[in-house]
């Protein structure tokens, strides 16, 4: 069960990558994990902002970093970063060795030049 805050602190990632660049042979910068479902989805500097696509579809407000060493969550409700919450279900992160942007052999030559600023 989902509480008002928006976040379950039971449910595990959904994988490694975001769901819908891995279905559609995507690529991203930085992931964010759905504390709410577990959804991973690629952050708004990435092509396909999916982690931002997800809130809009689901209204599930709150995100972490899915990136190693980051911590912090996001509230898409109120726009505002939090810099504390609740331990996810592990893992907190993709695996150390997935490179940003990822997944290896996806990532075009000229993909800096492609983020969204
Ligand atoms: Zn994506
Ligand atoms: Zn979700």
């Amino acid at each position: 069960m989902t509480s008002d805050t928006g976040i379950d602190p039971a449910v595990p990632p959904s994988g490694t990558g975001c769901v819908e660049c891995d279905a559609k042979g995507g690529w991203w910068f930085h992931l964010r994990r759905c504390a709410a479902c577990g959804h991973v989805g690629c952050c708004d500097s990435s092509p396909g902002q999916h982690a931002t696509g997800h809130y809009r579809a689901t209204g599930h407000p709150v995100v972490q970093s899915f990136e190693p060493g980051e911590d912090w969550f996001w509230d898409y409700a109120t726009d505002e970063i939090l810099a504390s919450g609740p331990e996810l279900a592990p893992p907190a992160s993709h695996p150390e060795d997935q490179p940003s942007p990822g997944p290896a052999g996806r990532v075009p030559a000229d993909w800096a030049a492609t983020l969204h600023r």
